[in-house]
């Protein structure tokens, strides 16, 4: 008997999709700071929360207060450099250059890098403590920074602004 084809996704766009659902970066404002709107979208997006800003092009800042998780809340209401965007990592994932798993490690890592960032912010203490924790935060920082650098973005993307150098002390 003759095989039908399967109907299934291509399993690229199903790893894509675990990929971007498990992941969430390009949207929590370390990655890039803003992204870019079309004049058209500014009514939809600040009906769904973003905040629009004009610096001779249109553009919502980054983090994005409907991102929950990982994940998208207004996925199918979503500005167009949403859908469009794909990171280096989503790029090689699709043309096979990795796999699955090794592309949700660098997510992993990546989310752990900029954790770390965070939680090193300098408290109440003495100035000489407080100096400390200031370095070791840029330290940190710079650690994230090369991390996407290398699996996630091109140095300047054109549709985003860079966020963790942003970001950095
Ligand atoms: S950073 Fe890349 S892998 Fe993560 S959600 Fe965005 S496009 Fe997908
Ligand atoms: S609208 Fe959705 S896809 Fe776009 S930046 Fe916000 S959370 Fe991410």
């Amino acid at each position: 008997m003759e095989t039908l084809p399967s109907l299934d996704p291509a399993p690229n766009q199903r790893d894509a999709t675990l990929l971007c659902t498990s992941c969430g970066i390009c949207c929590a404002g370390d990655l890039h700071g803003a992204a870019v709107l079309d004049s058209d979208e500014v009514p939809v997006a600040e009906r769904l929360g973003l905040t629009v800003r004009s610096d001779g092009e249109l553009r919502f800042e980054l983090p994005c207060p409907r991102l929950s998780g990982s994940q998208c809340t207004v996925y199918p209401d979503r500005p167009r450099v949403c859908s469009r965007y794909k990171c280096v990592l989503l790029q090689n994932l699709e043309a096979g250059n990795i796999a699955l798993e090794g592309a949700l490690h660098h997510v992993a890592v990546a989310k752990q890098l900029v954790a770390r960032a965070r939680a090193d912010a300098p408290g109440e203490s003495e100035q000489s403590e407080r100096d400390l924790a200031l370095m070791n935060r840029k330290l940190q920082w710079a650690a994230v920074r090369h991390y996407f650098d290398k699996f996630f973005r091109k140095p300047a993307h054109p549709s985003h602004d860079q966020g963790a150098s942003a970001e950095t002390p």
